[in-house]
């Protein structure tokens, strides 16, 4: 295992859930981080990110969470039964997130070594709107273009395994269109997921898509965004 890898994830969760970056509440929002081929760590369902600690972490096969994706139609609760079966220490109290299946794919097919999700109040008011597509359709602010690139759009699915089908469809769509994965995904009517190679990637990813957001939301008062790409 990576030295202090673990310590790492802890404490980009801990900022992730900071009340004042309005990033998540209470249980919202996963992160995870890639262990080795094999294995990552993510965050235990319900667990609180502001406080997050060793106990906060369930080290899981990447393998197995990946075959959710294309096996046969689960339930909620059959994929939440699958995911704890794939922990590597049956015996570690509570199960993975619900979305451990979308981190696994960030973590293989997007190339992410640390992988951050949150519901950030100002990226939902906008992927909540019937024009969320379009809003981010081109860059009106350019610098978040620079660090992020073109973000994926991920139209709605509910949580779990139809969310995970969409991702890794989304996944394979940009790779071969773009040559290279997404620093950054909108799940439509859900979320932001920045994906990096480092905690600060991923903090800053997040960070910049939120002032985009905002910066998008205010365009509105002004005729609306004037993309410059
Ligand atoms: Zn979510």
């Amino acid at each position: 295992m990576p030295d202090g890898l673990l310590e790492q994830l802890i404490e980009m969760t801990r900022e992730i859930g900071e009340p004042a970056r309005d990033y998540v509440i209470q249980g919202e929002g996963n992160t995870s981080a890639r262990i080795d081929g094999d294995t990552f760590w993510i965050k235990a369902s319900g667990a609180d990110p502001v406080s997050a600690d060793a106990r906060s972490f369930l080290r899981v096969r990447l393998g197995d969470a990946l075959e959710i994706i294309g096996g046969p139609s689960m339930t909620e609760q059959e994929v939440r039964a699958r995911l704890t079966a794939a922990k590597v220490d049956p015996s570690a109290p509570g199960s993975p997130s619900i979305e451990t299946a979308t981190h696994a794919l960030c973590l293989s097919l997007g190339g992410a070594t640390f992988v951050g999700h949150t519901h950030p109040t100002p990226v939902n008011a906008i992927l909540c709107a019937r024009d969320a597509q379009a809003a981010f359709a081109g860059s009106a602010y350019g610098h978040e273009a620079l660090v992020c690139g073109k973000p994926l759009f991920v139209p709605y699915a509910p949580v779990g395994q139809p969310l995970a089908r969409l991702v890794h469809e989304g996944l394979q769509t940009y790779q071969d269109r773009h040559g290279q994965p997404p620093r950054v995904i909108l799940l439509q009517n859900h979320g932001l997921v920045a994906l990096g190679r480092t905690p600060d990637e991923v903090l800053y990813s997040t960070a910049l898509m939120v002032k985009t957001a905002r910066i998008l939301l205010g365009t509105r008062a002004w005729g609306g965004p004037h993309f410059v790409e």
